[in-house]
């Protein structure tokens, strides 16, 4: 069990209470989740965090900080969302347990991540589309808005409980070892590099405008993350690709 929680990651972006760093890292803590990423924090290290860590302060010690989303999970074979209220496009939005779930079937592949947003604002729609799932802790509806680093607890408890029910519960297509071995979920950074491949051939034989683009990439994105490709899968979509772009 704690092999695979031992590959989660949580990521905070843009942060602005360094308690909530603090907080979120005790949370953590206690469900043996020991992988703290910061995108961008407004104040860290800071003695708020530090205070409401109380014992988790070798997980701030640890976590790294980086610029952006993308390099918090370029390493990542599976990335989930959470949001307080999803509005973007029609994705399929999971509830908590059926996401953990999801999580850590797929770290027996690799680092997987579970990304919160801003205090104020929440994630992006930019940040949304490194995303392979999205969740939303079930509220009641006109009061959505949770703690940040009470959604941590509650994402994080979450996965503690799908590690303890054992491995099997969830069936995944690259979730067991062996298959990991064989043919591995492919990577966030092998996922931009075929985005970028796509948007290159789509200009190419015109079905891209790129002076209007439309949601074409966004929903391909979506298709493809939610797919949960293999690196194989990566390369064999790069090698049609490449065949499409010089038209034959
Ligand atoms: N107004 C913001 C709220 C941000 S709350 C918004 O609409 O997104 C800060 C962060 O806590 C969110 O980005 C998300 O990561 C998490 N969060 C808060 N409530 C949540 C909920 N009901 N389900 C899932 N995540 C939630």
């Amino acid at each position: 069990m704690e092999e695979r929680l031992g590959r989660a990651r949580v990521v905070l972006v843009g942060t602005t209470h360094p308690g909530n760093i603090g907080s979120a890292a005790r949370a953590m803590k206690a469900m043996g989740i020991a992988d703290l990423v910061l995108v961008a924090p407004e104040k860290f290290p800071h003695a708020d965090a530090t205070a409401l860590a109380s014992g988790a302060d070798d997980l701030l010690a640890r976590a790294r900080v980086v610029e952006d989303l993308a390099t918090a999970v370029a390493d990542c074979v599976w990335v989930v969302g959470t949001s307080a209220r999803l509005r973007t496009h029609s994705v399929p939005v999971l509830g908590p347990d059926v996401a953990a779930g999801q999580v850590l079937a797929h770290a027996s592949a690799g680092p997987v991540a579970l990304v919160f947003g801003r205090e104020h604002s929440g994630l992006t729609n930019t940040e949304l589309d490194h995303c392979n799932a999205f969740v939303q802790i079930p509220t009641v509806p006109d009061f959505s808005s949770l703690n940040l680093a009470g959604s941590v607890q509650v994402m994080t408890y979450a996965l503690r409980m799908a590690a303890l029910g054992g491995p099997e519960d969830i069936a995944s297509p690259a979730a067991s070892a062996e298959e990991a071995e064989r043919d591995p979920l492919a990577t966030q950074a092998e996922m931009e590099g075929l985005f970028r491949h796509f948007e290159q051939a789509l200009t190419t034989i015109e079905v891209l405008d790129p002076d209007n683009p439309r949601n074409l990439m966004r929903r391909l994105r979506h298709l493809y993350l939610r797919a949960g490709l293999s690196a194989s899968e990566v390369r064999m979509l790069r090698g049609i690709l490449t065949h499409t772009e010089r038209g034959r």
